[in-house]
């Protein structure tokens, strides 16, 4: 009896939520076509110290939609996550990223930055994560200490034991760690302390308005104290003025990313400028 209620419920849904499930199912098979027909590209953004001298990149990913024009990563990577296709596609970024490492270290001011990769909890929560990311550091022979990965406090909300023993392999490699967006999630010291975590990132939103609003001074505050207490590096993301820039230096901020110093770009133009902005 129940059964038959519930089936014929079925007729009650709101017609919103069908535009909203079949725009999603499109989608979805939208991704599998993207990752088939080599439709993401690598985005990269630099991260620079306290003397603005470029340190790293970040790659980000795109995904040139061939109607739809570029689709950011926030509209896709939850369904993709949800989908597992975060898998396939973060291996993707993954070979590509440490591809582009590769071709960096012939080139002695290039050798030494890193490059940060996002990586999703559900591929990182994959048995074969610390494989996947070893075969894409020896199949391009970038160097594994050049390799910084971001991950986010969320995927220390799940089985600790596990995550950590992940880390410390890939710790062992040479392979870092930097906690996205720290500070919006799940967070316990007590892991903080337990992982082999080198960097927080204060998340965007505590820099946006951070230059009037004394409680974004107060937690980017803490997190550079903590950090610092932690002899942990800490970097600012989301930085777009010089103000918020010389506030978080006066907090003691080690490294900034941000519009302030370049948008993220394709490879081609990621050095072009470098000149002007430091002389
Ligand atoms: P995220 O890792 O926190 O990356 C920072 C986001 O802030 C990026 O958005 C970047 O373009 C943007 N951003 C950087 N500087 C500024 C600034 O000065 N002002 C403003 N308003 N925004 C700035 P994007 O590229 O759209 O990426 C969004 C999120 O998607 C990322 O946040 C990350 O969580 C996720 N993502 C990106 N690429 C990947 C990837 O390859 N794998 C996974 N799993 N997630 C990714
Ligand atoms: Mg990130
Ligand atoms: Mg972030
Ligand atoms: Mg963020």
């Amino acid at each position: 009896k129940a059964k038959a209620a519930d089936r014929s419920s079925v007729h009650f849904f709101d017609p919103q939520m069908q535009v909203v499930a079949s725009l999603r199912a499109a989608m979805r098979q939208d991704l599998y076509e993207a990752l088939r027909n080599n439709q993401f590209q690598l985005y990269y953004q630099k991260q620079v110290d306290q003397h603005e001298q470029l340190i790293g990149v970040e790659a980000l990913l795109r995904w040139a939609h061939p109607t739809k024009g570029f689709i950011s990563p926030a509209q896709f990577i939850p369904l993709a996550e949800e989908t597992g296709l975060i898998v396939p596609i973060g291996e993707w970024v993954l070979r590509e990223a440490c591809e582009t490492l590769a071709q960096w270290a012939s080139d002695p001011a290039k050798a030494n930055l890193t490059m940060a990769v996002n990586i999703s909890v559900v591929q990182f929560n994959k048995k074969d994560i610390v494989h996947t990311v070893l075969k894409a550091l020896n199949a391009s022979g970038a160097k594994p200490h050049n390799l910084k990965l971001e991950i986010t406090e969320s995927l220390l909300a799940s089985d600790v034991e596990n995550v950590k023993a992940k880390m410390l392999e890939l710790q062992r490699h040479g392979v870092t760690f930097s906690i996205d967006d720290f500070g919006t999630g799940y967070s316990s010291l007590l892991y903080l302390k337990q992982l082999p975590i080198h960097q927080l990132k204060i998340d965007q939103s505590f820099v946006s308005d951070i230059i009037d609003s004394p409680n974004d001074q107060a937690i980017a505050q803490a997190v550079i104290t903590l950090a610092t207490a932690m002899h942990l590096s800490v970097i600012a993301e989301g930085v777009e003025t010089e103000a918020q820039r010389a506030m978080l230096q006066g907090l003691g901020c080690d490294a900034y990313q941000g519009y302030l110093f370049g948008k993220p770009c394709a490879l081609q133009d990621l050095f072009m400028g470098t000149q002007e902005r430091r002389s």
